[in-house]
This record gives structure tokens, C-alpha cells and sequence, in this order.
């Protein structure tokens, strides 16, 4: 017998965060069995986290969604639709029957005809997520706005990034990272805020980590203290919902002490002098306030002290969802932009502004305009459609039918969790995209497995918009989504619009549609510059750093758009004694993520060794809290109820506040959280929740 193993190299791109790693995939005989860093990645550096090198095998996990099924109920409610393919289904269980890929999308197509004609187009939504590639969400939003004809599609950006788009467009006209990672070697004070680097983005927290060791130019200002903390010369933990004062005090703090670069706001920027008048006349812009919050008067000079070495330093700003995902944060987004743009600390090496953002497509799914409020290229659409969470409203209220969701677990990783699935409810019609049976997909008419990003070529761009084109490590008869999209525009008399036959073909209408960011990323050359990788724009030659001579405004300007914290929370609790109670109701609770796995965790969860490290989600409490919280406690919100949650205690979290993961759909904790949301653009507010601490044996 011939036992010859066939043994290939294959450079690809990690699956999991936006930090992009380049990865080589050992493969033998179509199997992945490693996955490494070449020492000269220029993202990795050579080196990968334990996602990176050991999440690889859900490719092959049994229980991948390979064949195409169909809910019976659905079936039931539609028997026109089942008598008419009664031949081709199959029996699977008592919920669902098998099909293959033609019959699903028959069905699908037929049903979504049915839902537009009855309703119309606008009773039609899509709700994506950022794990496929570019190609997809280009076919994605082209399949929503123009097959379907309605304006109702997003992205989980919704859920993380969505305020760096919107307060970094306002202010600077460009919703992206400005610099390359590298550029943490050439800075001399780095802030980072709200962003638990060393577990979320591990990869760029170890050039992070580099610096901050032999520099000593590290502030980490967040709720707790995280890892990075240890290593920062300013360990500064604020309060709850605090992120926008803080900002605004520094900018004060700045512009008091005459610390800013006249000559830039001259030059870049304009409405300075109206800015300045505001903060100067803002009461809770003074870090003086911090004298009478109890437990923070420290702030009071570690918040000067921050903005100076920020000012005076050739600087960077790194942030994570711990400023986006709150009420304020499109405004603390502003904030951070108005201290780049008081010092000159943008537009040059070694500054800028780093959104550390989530999945590994983030920022590609939103170029290619699968947000309802921007066509591809980020042009104006031609209508506007619903965010997300408008959607689900709409659902509840019978008036969107239909929801097509690729890759998006909206029943696990968004807020207000049985509020989602009473809307869901309410669809007549629930078909989704995946890898695995999700939460979503467990409640979906129709499932349709897809080939992984291990299994597929596309464009990845990462969170410092550089492109990695991507090649299949291995190979998969799957389809790809957007080769789902295409099957069914075609189904749905739209094939003229879909004349796609390879994941190049998308690409290069993606490079006619978004040509001031894309038209010369062509293949050939994505794939000649692999190692090095090339940042958009692209045209002749890509672009390393941003707004090097102006900002992407329309007049060339930054601006100056100031906006007051408004007090409530924590800080409003302590001012009016209220907060330092002996109670187990009103506790802050945030939640973020842990190193071993990603999101709702349905490709790390089916890595044994990443599994075994983490396999429920564990709170993180205040160690004064340990003898009447004991093992495990419930946590309960105006919304829902957590399960029984095993409780660690640190005193890297303060007294009354508490952290949770959300990676295991069974703990429940985004029951926890309402539609209280980012006031502009409806991000959710998981940094902050108050919860009632239910120890078991009590419940
Ligand atoms: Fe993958 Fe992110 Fe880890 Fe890099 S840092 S290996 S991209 S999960």
C-alpha cells in the first residue's frame, strides 16, 4: 500500500482577531496538523498566540454543518414548499431534514420571493458577520440592497467598532487605524484605553510589551486592572462610564498648560477656539473633580500627569471596546481624536490612533459597505436601513419577515438575549450561513454549511487596514458564502448582477466599487506583496500612514466636536454616597474576552487544547467579596438572569465591580444587558451593567 504522506506549506492569515497574523499551515494529505509563524511575518513577528497556533481543529470537527438542512416545522408552515421538494429532503431528527446545496437554495430563494412579493423588499434584512471574507460581504450587501432591493443590512461591528467609525469619521474623516503596528517601535509614550491588549490582541500587546519593559512610556487607563497594567508606569483604573471625562481633562489639562502644537491646529484643524471655550467652562472637564470621588481622588494629578507626557512625547493611542461599548462612546472616540489632533500626534510615525478592532474581517466587512448607513467605499447608500438593534424592534413588531444572517451568532453574542429570541420568534423566515449549528443557527428554517477561512481564497483586512490575501490551507467541497449568494441571486432573477465564478471575480467588482480604497489591491499584486502585505489605500503604491498632509475630511481639517459627560453611573453613586454600600444589589459588572477563546467561541471551543484551558466563563470579583459570594453566583439584571457562574477573586478588580467573559452561549450573561446603547450609533453598552449578586444555595 502506498503510505507516502503529502506534506505542504501554506502562508495564510489567522482566523481569529483583527490583529491579522500571518500564518504558515503544515498540512498533510489535506489535514492541518500545525500551524506557526515564520520568523519574518511582519504582523506575527514569528510568533502566535495559543489561538493562533492551536485553533485550527474545527476545521474537521464532526459536528461541521456539511450537509444543507431544513427545519420540518418550517416545512410544515410552508407546504406548498414541501410538497414540492418532498423527493429531495431527507429525515436528519425531529427537527430537521438534510438536503443538498441546489434544493436548500431552491427553497430559500423560492420562500424570500414569496416574503417580497407578500410584504415588500424593506420586510428583509441582513445581518453579517466579520469572519468570512471580503469577497462575501461585498456579495453580502450586493444580495441584500439589490436582489432583495432593501436597505436593512449590518455587520457586528455593531456590536464592537461601530463608534471608532462614527468618531473617528467626524472628527478626521477616516474610521481606521492610522499607523502600522511597527510604529509602537518608533513611539515614546503609548496610552492604552479600554482594551485588555495582552488577551484580546495579543500579538500587537507584545510589541506593546516590549517597549513598555525597556521604555517605561506606558499609561493603561481602564476599570480594572488588566495584565498590561503591571507593566504601566500609569496604572490608571477610573470609574465606570468615565471614559469621556477622563479624555476631556486631559484635553484640558493640554490646552491649560499651553501644551499643544499651535502651528498644527493652525494648519489642520479648524473650530479649535469654540472647542476650548467649552472645555475650559466645563465643570467635569477639571481633574480637580477626582477630589471628591471617593476611592479615585488619585486621578485628580495621575490624569495631568498622563496628558502631559502624552503632549510633550511623539505619542500613540490604542483603544478597545472598553471605550466603544457604552452610551458615550462615539463621543469618547471623539475625545481621543481631539488629543491627536491638540498635539500633532497623528499623520507621522510613531503617533496615531490604533482601534483594536475584533474579528479578523472587522474592518473589511465595513469597507465593503455591510453597514446600513454606507454603500461600499463608505459612499452614501441609496437609502438608509435600520442598525441591528432597530431591526430586532422591527422584527417584534412583525414588520421584518425575513433575516439572512451569515457567520453572526445574534442569539449568543448580542444584548437583551430573550428579547432577541422573542423577536426571532417572529420571523417568517430565519435562514443562516455557518460552520457549526450556533445559537442562531439552532433557530434558523434553513442552514447551509460554508467553507472556513482555512478552506477558501479572499481578502482579510486586518485592524490596520492591511490586506492579506488568503489561500486555502486545505481543500473542502463546501460552498463559500458568497458562491451561497450568488446561487440564490441567480434563483432569484438577479444572475446578471451575480456573474461571479471565483472569489477573484467579486474582488475585482470590489475594486470598481471601492476604488478610493482598493483599485490597485489586484490579486497578482496582494499576492507578490504576501509577506509584506500592503495598507489601503492602494492605488499604485499602498499607504502606511494616514492624513500625512490632510485629513480625509472633505475641507482637508480635522475637527474639534466637543461633547460634555453627562454624570450618572458609579461616579454619581459615589458623589451621592450611595455606591460603598453593603449590599448584594448594584454591582458594576463589564465583560470582555480571555485569551483562549474568540466571541461565541464555536471554532475555539472545538480545540480540545484551548477548550481545556477555559471551558466556562468565569466571574472575576473583588476578593473582600469572597466569603458571602463563595463558589458560584448567579447574576441577575432588570433584563435576565445569568446561570450559576464559577467566581475568582483578584483584587485586580475593585470592590463592587465585577468582570465576566461571554464566550459559553450556556452562562447566559448577555441576558443581562438591555438596549441601553451608544447614543449615535447603537453599539451595545456591555462595559456596564448593574447586576444583583445571587449566591447559590440562595437562588
Ligand atoms: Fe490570531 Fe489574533 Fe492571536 Fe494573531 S493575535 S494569532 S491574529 S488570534
Amino acid at each position: 500500500m502506498n503510505r507516502e504522506v503529502e506534506r505542504q506549506e501554506v502562508e495564510s492569515v489567522c482566523t481569529y482577531c483583527g490583529v491579522g497574523c500571518d500564518i504558515t499551515g503544515v498540512v498533510e494529505n489535506n489535514r492541518i496538523v500545525k500551524v506557526y509563524a515564520q520568523k519574518d511575518g511582519v504582523v506575527s513577528q514569528g510568533k502566535l498566540c495559543i489561538k493562533g497556533k492551536y485553533g485550527f481543529d474545527f476545521v474537521e470537527a464532526a459536528d461541521r454543518v456539511r450537509i444543507p438542512r431544513v427545519r420540518r416545522s418550517f416545512l410544515e408552515r410552508n407546504p406548498e414548499l414541501a410538497e414540492r421538494y418532498a423527493e429531495r429532503l431527507k429525515p436528519l431528527d425531529e427537527t430537521w431534514m438534510e438536503t443538498d446545496l441546489e434544493t436548500a437554495t431552491d427553497i430559500a430563494a423560492a420562500k424570500l420571493a414569496q416574503i417580497r412579493e407578500r410584504y415588500g423588499p424593506k420586510s428583509f434584512c441582513a445581518i453579517g458577520g466579520a469572519r468570512t471574507s471580503c469577497e462575501s460581504a461585498y456579495a453580502f450587501q450586493k444580495f441584500c440592497r439589490e436582489t432583495m432591493g432593501s436597505p436593512h443590512v449590518d455587520n457586528c461591528a455593531r456590536v464592537c467598532h461601530s463608534p471608532s467609525l462614527k468618531g473617528m469619521r467626524a472628527t478626521i474623516g477616516e474610521g481606521a487605524a492610522t499607523n502600522p503596528y511597527n510604529d509602537i517601535y518608533e513611539t515614546e509614550f503609548i496610552i492604552v484605553i479600554g482594551s485588555n491588549t495582552i488577551e484580546a490582541h495579543p500579538i500587537v500587546a507584545n510589541r506593546i510589551v516590549d517597549v513598555a519593559r525597556t521604555q517605561n512610556n506606558l499609561a493603561v487607563i481602564d476599570v480594572r486592572r488588566t495584565k498590561l497594567s503591571k507593566l504601566a508606569k500609569h496604572d490608571c483604573i477610573i470609574p465606570f462610564e468615565a471614559n469621556l471625562m477622563v479624555l476631556n481633562m486631559m484635553a484640558r489639562v493640554i490646552i491649560e498648560e499651553e501644551l499643544y502644537d499651535e502651528e498644527f491646529i493652525a494648519k489642520r484643524t479648524k473650530n479649535f477656539e469654540e472647542y476650548k471655550e467649552k472645555i475650559l467652562n466645563d465643570p467635569y472637564a477639571d481633574p480637580a473633580f477626582f477630589k471628591q470621588v471617593e476611592g479615585y481622588e488619585y486621578l485628580a494629578k495621575m490624569i495631568p500627569n498622563i496628558a502631559r507626557e502624552y503632549a510633550l512625547k511623539r505619542s500613540m493611542i490604542f483603544w478597545g471596546l472598553g471605550i466603544t461599548e457604552h452610551i458615550d462612546g462615539s463621543y469618547a472616540v471623539m475625545a481621543l481624536t481631539h488629543l491627536a489632533l491638540l498635539t500633532g500626534n497623528i499623520g507621522k510615525s510613531g503617533a496615531g490612533l490604533m482601534p483594536l478592532r475584533g474579528q479578523n474581517n472587522v474592518q473589511g466587512a465595513c469597507d465593503m459597505g455591510c453597514l446600513p448607513y454606507y454603500a461600499p467605499d463608505y459612499r452614501p447608500p441609496r437609502e438608509v436601513g435600520l442598525m441591528t438593534p432597530q431591526l430586532i424592534d422591527a422584527m417584534q413588531r412583525g414588520e421584518i419577515k425575513a433575516l439572512l444572517n451569515m457567520g453572526e451568532d445574534l442569539a449568543h453574542i448580542h444584548p437583551n438575549l430573550n428579547k432577541i429570541d422573542r423577536a426571532l420568534e417572529q420571523l417568517d423566515f430565519l435562514m443562516v450561513q455557518e460552520l457549526f449549528m450556533t445559537e442562531i443557527a439552532q433557530r434558523a428554517d434553513i442552514v447551509v454549511g460554508v467553507k472556513s477561512a482555512y478552506e477558501k481564497t479572499g481578502v482579510y483586512v486586518n485592524a490596520m487596514r492591511r490586506l492579506h490575501l488568503s489561500q486555502p490551507l486545505v481543500q473542502s467541497d463546501l460552498p463559500d458564502d458568497w458562491e451561497v449568494l450568488t446561487l440564490m441571486a441567480k434563483k432569484l432573477g438577479d444572475g446578471a448582477n451575480f456573474d461571479f465564478a471565483s472569489s477573484e471575480d467579486v474582488w475585482n467588482e470590489v475594486r470598481r466599487e471601492a476604488p478610493e480604497r482598493f483599485s490597485g489591491a489586484a490579486y497578482y499584486r496582494l499576492e507578490r506583496h504576501r509577506k509584506r502585505g500592503m495598507q489601503w489605500p492602494i492605488y499604485h503604491e499602498d499607504t502606511p500612514i494616514l492624513h500625512l498632509l490632510d485629513f480625509r475630511t472633505e475641507d482637508g481639517l480635522g475637527r474639534f466636536v466637543y461633547r460634555q459627560w453627562q454624570k450618572r453611573g458609579m461616579v454619581e453613586e459615589i458623589l451621592e454616597g450611595r455606591f460603598y454600600r453593603d449590599s448584594l444589589e448594584g454591582y458594576y459588572l463589564t465583560t470582555g474576552r480571555t485569551l483562549a477563546h474568540y466571541n461565541n467561541a464555536a471554532q475555539t471551543k472545538r480545540s480540545q487544547r484551548l477548550k481545556s484551558r477555559y471551558d466556562e466563563d468565569i466571574l472575576l470579583a473583588n476578593s473582600e467579596d469572597e466569603e458571602r459570594f463563595g463558589e458560584r453566583v448567579i447574576l441577575r439584571s432588570e433584563h435576565g438572569e445569568s446561570e450559576a457562574l464559577k467566581v475568582a477573586y483578584s483584587d485586580a478588580i475593585r470592590p463592587r465591580t465585577l468582570f465576566c467573559t461571554f464566550h459559553h452561549a450556556k452562562s447566559r450573561i448577555n441576558t443581562l444587558f438591555g438596549d441601553e446603547s451608544d447614543e449615535l450609533i447603537l453599539t451595545a453598552r456591555f462595559k456596564s451593567v448593574k447586576v444583583e449578586v445571587i449566591p447559590v444555595g440562595e437562588a
